[in-house]
């Protein structure tokens, strides 16, 4: 494969520029390939054209390309990441990204105002496209404020202070009042999405004066279903991180879009069977971050077994109620291959469905309008190409040989240290 490489260089169909971004995407025609179909691999033709899949044969063809008797598979995909949008240099963030094949990234709370000067690193054929929540909505002294402001005392948040974190990295809302005032302000950043933070609803009315609860409780349930109705009339759809199996149960009935965790990474929380049917019914998806149970492995290997188990007994209702979900896994220094281990780890998933909850579905719910996370007639072009059968050998996923993005072959910078 590394002769095909340097052909493609010679050739100089690699996406070298920006420049050349802003031309059309040659017209390609790719031989010897294993295209995966969503149950396992067909060998056959594929052209591009403009950028998209075809297997009918255009009139002109730019260039053909040999995969080599390669595997072909859509690109993998980061459900829920906070690790981009933050500096105007991020390339080697993106180039791990791109490294192992990650073209897709949901990114759930970031600072508009940094990411406006980065943003222009992102979404282009030689970058991971992004979609950015802003600041999120969270209730008072609640996540993720106390982190913000322990960070902003490490110096993380150049140009802010205490009182400018507010209504930019993170709104705090306890009433109605609130709500409205901050709605406006929260639209003018023009997030992608809309985040929420629902933290220990079950104890909602407990009194309010009560330091137990201080900081531990996120939005007013009723608050909820507000923001649930005005993120849909503004055409946004609404992301909640969760933690107990209280919280998910609020956020279904609500009507979220995403629910950004599983339920119970420090204690068990068991979702019910009727609410996982009224999940999949109402096509709500799930970013698992399952792998953040990690944590506890170490200090608390008791308490790590008893929510294992609960993730396991999550996982299988979710996935056989028919919920979309998709692999995220929310570690800052890391990206969705570490959550793919841990799935892997609880054996759970054939590699079949591991492979579409980390590619179509993750997609899906990071672009639910673009045609991407399968390699069907008229979706766009980007794929990797892998040396074996991720179907039967995982570890085929840690050697790709090609990467092809938005009808370009990608080249990557220099700066890549891949791990295989
Ligand atoms: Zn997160």
């Amino acid at each position: 494969m590394r002769a095909i490489s340097s052909l493609l260089t010679l050739l100089g169909l690699f996406l070298s520029s920006q420049a050349q971004a802003m031309e059309p995407p040659p017209t390609l025609q790719f031989d010897n390939g294993k295209w995966f179909n969503g149950t396992g691999f067909d060998t056959r033709t594929v052209y591009s054209i403009d950028g998209r899949l075809t297997s009918e044969t255009p009139p002109d063809i730019d260039s053909v390309i040999d995969l080599g008797g390669g595997f072909v598979i859509p690109p993998l995909c980061e459900a829920h990441n906070h690790n981009l949008g933050g500096d105007e240099d991020e390339q080697e963030v993106i180039d791990r990204y791109l490294s192992a094949g990650i073209y897709y990234v949901g990114i759930l709370s970031n600072f508009p105002q940094y990411t406006g000067v980065a943003r222009r690193n992102f979404n282009r054929p030689d970058s991971v496209d992004v979609q950015f929540a802003n600041g999120g909505i969270t209730a008072p002294l609640a996540h993720p404020i106390p982190l913000r402001e322990r960070l902003l005392g490490f110096g993380a948040y150049p140009g802010f202070t205490r009182e400018t974190l507010a209504d930019h990295a993170y709104f705090t809302v306890a009433t109605q009042e609130d709500l409205d005032r901050i709605w406006p302000i929260a639209l003018s950043y023009r997030p992608d999405f809309i985040k929420i933070f629902i933290m220990n609803s079950q104890d909602h009315d407990a009194p309010p004066g009560e330091t137990d609860y201080e900081g531990e409780r996120g939005l007013h349930p009723d608050l909820v279903y507000d923001l649930v109705e005005r993120s849909h009339d503004h055409g946004l759809r609404i992301f909640a991180h969760i933690e107990t199996a209280e919280d998910f149960r609020l956020a279904v009935q609500a009507g979220v879009d995403v629910i950004a965790h599983l339920p119970g990474r420090r204690l068990p929380e068991p979702i019910a069977e009727d609410i996982a049917n009224r999940a999949a019914e109402n096509g709500i998806a799930v970013h698992t971050t399952a792998v953040l149970a990690n944590r506890l492995r170490e200090h608390n290997p008791e308490g790590f077994a008893a929510v294992r188990s609960v993730q396991i007994a999550n996982l299988n209702l979710l996935y056989r109620a028919g919920v979309t979900l998709a692999i995220g896994s929310d570690l800052y220094s890391a990206d969705s291959r570490a959550e793919a281990e841990y799935l892997r780890e609880l054996d759970i998933f054939s590699s079949r469905e591991l492979l579409e909850m980390w590619t179509e579905n993750c997609a899906r719910t990071v672009f639910p309008d673009r045609k991407i996370g399968a390699l069907n007639e008229g979706y766009e072009t980007s794929f990797l190409v892998l040396d074996g059968n991720p179907l039967e050998d995982w570890s085929a996923l840690g050697a790709i040989n090609l990467r092809v993005k938005d009808g370009y072959v990608l080249e990557l910078g220099e700066s890549i240290h891949t791990e295989d």
